[in-house]
């Protein structure tokens, strides 16, 4: 067990890593944030900051040095810089290796008996029009490596599209997937400790727009609550052959014929931010009690039905009317003026 007292760092100065913080200080951590920005976020509510670049080998070595723990709390990172942490690092390079690659990420999952959407992996735009022709109008091609929130994606909906969407992608290498005529999306968000322990939140239903998640809530419709035990044990089969220490988020599409893994996420994800008022135990805390070695806790709803929604771009302008709105828990992330896109705040509303 890592004592209260000890330092947790984190990689990773958003929004993640400043609730982590959060809810490291209440267990009586302290937090050590390794960011390359000038302010991240999460430094404003951490006892330590370091500014230094995710593939600065020697600098992380240092700041390896200076903590008990380490955790990161975004995956588009350099795994090789992170692997001299060793044991230190929780989740461990693993994990991390996995899910920033959508390839390596979609054929990890298939082996271990999950289901994908059926997928080609594309290097060119040959690649491209054989995957259209074979799977079949629409295809999305989503980008390897550095895809987020829908960034790194374009969609094929006729063959005479490919090339325009190969373009689109900036004719990085990709993957090619079917468009899944989906009755509903979400996410299991679980734990998993160093003995391999395992605790899930209830099932959020998800609902995007343009690929940013916009609201989660809880309970999910019959059309997703039906797949709960099968979704369950895919993700906990999945944290199993990661060798998981941590949140693992598992994003699926709801599909009649069973769920399908969408992505994975080596970490407490936005799908998760609604645990912080309507859970026992809120993600950020099970995240940290996983990666310290405390016992996991209870993950019980605190009421009958709770939604999240998220706060982007200019969303958060209606701060001063949504503090005001009796029930509502505002979260503001401090990232100064809003941008398009940008996730601001969320907002969580319990009700009975
Ligand atoms: P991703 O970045 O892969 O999570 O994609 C962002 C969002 O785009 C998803 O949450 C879905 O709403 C949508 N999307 C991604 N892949 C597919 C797919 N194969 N079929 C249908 N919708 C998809």
């Amino acid at each position: 067990m890592i004592e209260p007292g000890a330092t947790v760092g984190i990689v990773g100065g958003g929004q993640l890593g400043r609730m982590l913080s959060v809810a490291a200080a209440q267990l009586g951590y302290r937090c050590h944030i390794y960011d390359p920005h000038e302010r991240p976020c999460a430094a404003d509510v951490a006892a330590e900051f370091t500014r230094g670049a995710f593939d600065d080998a020697e600098a992380l070595r240092r700041f390896g040095h200076r903590v008990d723990v380490v955790t990161y709390e975004f995956e588009n990172l350099p795994a090789a810089p992170l692997v001299e942490l060793g044991g230190k690092l929780r989740p461990g390079t693993r994990s991390l290796e996995v899910a920033q690659d959508r390839a390596e990420e979609k054929s990890f999952i298939e082996r271990t008996g999950a289901r994908v959407a059926p997928w080609r992996q594309v290097n060119s735009l040959h690649d491209v029009e054989a995957a259209v022709a074979e799977l079949g109008c629409p295809v999305v091609l989503k980008t390897r490596r550095y895809g987020y929130d829908g960034k790194g994606q374009a969609w094929v909906r006729e063959p005479a599209g490919a090339t325009a969407a190969w373009a689109a992608i900036g004719e990085q290498p990709a993957v090619a997937e079917t468009g899944v005529p989906f009755q509903a999306e979400f996410s299991v968000v679980m734990a998993r400790g160093e003995h391999g322990d395992t605790a899930f939140f209830d099932l959020p239903e998800n609902r995007h727009e343009g690929g940013i998640l916009r609201r989660s809530s809880v309970p999910a419709s019959s059309a997703v609550l039906q797949h709960g035990p099968a979704a369950r044990a895919m993700a906990a089969g999945i944290a199993e052959a990661l060798g998981h220490i941590g949140v693992l988020t598992v994003e699926f599409f709801a599909c009649p014929e069973g769920p399908l893994v969408n992505e994975i996420a080596p970490r407490v994800h936005n799908s998760g931010h609604w645990t912080i008022e309507g859970a026992a135990t809120s993600q950020f805390e099970q995240h940290i009690r996983a990666i310290c070695n405390l016992p996991l806790g209870s993950t019980a709803l605190r009421s009958g039905a709770v939604s999240m929604d998220n706060l982007i771009g200019d969303d958060v302008l209606r701060w001063p009317e949504l503090i005001a709105e009796a029930g509502a828990s505002v979260h503001l992330y401090g990232k100064g003026a809003p941008r398009p896109g940008r996730k601001m705040g969320h907002v969580t509303r319990l009700r009975a």
